[in-house]
This record gives structure tokens, sequence and C-alpha cells, in this order.
């Protein structure tokens, strides 16, 4: 089996990227995604163990990428969504934006039996300082890098 798995919803093109959400149970791989105003979702299960991570605007959201994500990690690495964490960083939120999809991540994770979700609730476009957001700097803005890997040196 491939170290890590990719997978894309059908609009790709519309979304700009070659993958919306990456699943691993290897050890010593750092997943990856860059940000500005869509959601990073992180998806841990402590018990097998394995991660995802999923870029998850309002278009991916709407094609259910992280409910995709969590299924990939039940199918391939046998994960109890009861057993997964799930972390939501930063991005744009309600006024800032027309659709609150960081709320509907939420829904998505609860209609799959996952019980801790925690998220960081704070909106990319309301602290320009801090974040990057492609609306609120009209496309001219960088990126934010999002990481998550499973502890090499821990052997289980
Ligand atoms: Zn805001």
């Amino acid at each position: 089996m491939p170290p890590i798995t990719k997978f894309a919803t059908r609009s790709v093109s519309a979304i700009g990227r070659c993958c919306d959400g990456i699943i691993t149970n290897q050890r010593g791989i750092a997943l990856g995604v860059y940000v500005a105003d869509c959601c990073a979702v992180y998806i841990v299960d402590p018990k097998t163990p394995a991660i995802g991570l999923v870029h998850s605007g309002r278009k991916g959201t709407e094609l259910g990428v992280v409910t995709n994500a969590i299924r990939g990690m039940i199918d391939r690495f046998g994960s109890d969504p009861a057993s997964m964490v799930v972390q939501l960083s930063p991005c744009i939120r309600p006024p800032h934006y027309e659709v609150d999809f960081a709320a509907e991540i939420v829904r998505q994770c609860l209609a799959l039996g996952v019980k801790e979700i925690h998220d960081s609730g704070v909106c990319t476009a309301c602290d320009l300082d801090r974040y990057y957001s492609y609306r609120a700097e009209k496309g001219k803005t960088g990126r934010m890098l999002a990481l998550i890997g499973l502890n090499p040196t821990v052997t289980s």
C-alpha cells in the first residue's frame, strides 16, 4: 500500500488543487496543505494510529471532503470515528463570508460519530496581522501551511 493516500472531489479544477485531502498511517511522514481562508482540518486517530489532513473551503465542504477523508481512514486503516480527534484551523467565517462552512464541517464530523471536535473559532479575515485572507486581501496574499505527522520515534 502506498504510504500516503490522496483523494479529490469531482470539482478539483474548480478548487484548483491536485487533491483535497491526504491520509496516512505511516510514522515519520508530514502531511501538509496550504490554506488562505479555507479550513485546514486535522484528523487524528490515536488508537490505530492514523492521521488525515484536509483542505476544506466552501465548495469542498459542500462536496464532503472531510467526510471522504474520515471514510477513507475507516476503510483503509480500520479507524473508529468515536476515537478520532478533529481540529479545525482558522478560516474565513461570517460576517466576513456568507457561508459558515466551518459549522458544516463540524456537522459532518458529528454525523459520522466523531465525538471530540475542536474548532479554533477564529476568522482569518478578522486578523490580517496574523493570518492571510484571500478574500479580505483581494487575492494578493500568502498561504498558511498546515502540517501534521505521526511521531517517528514512538513505537506502538
Ligand atoms: Zn471575520
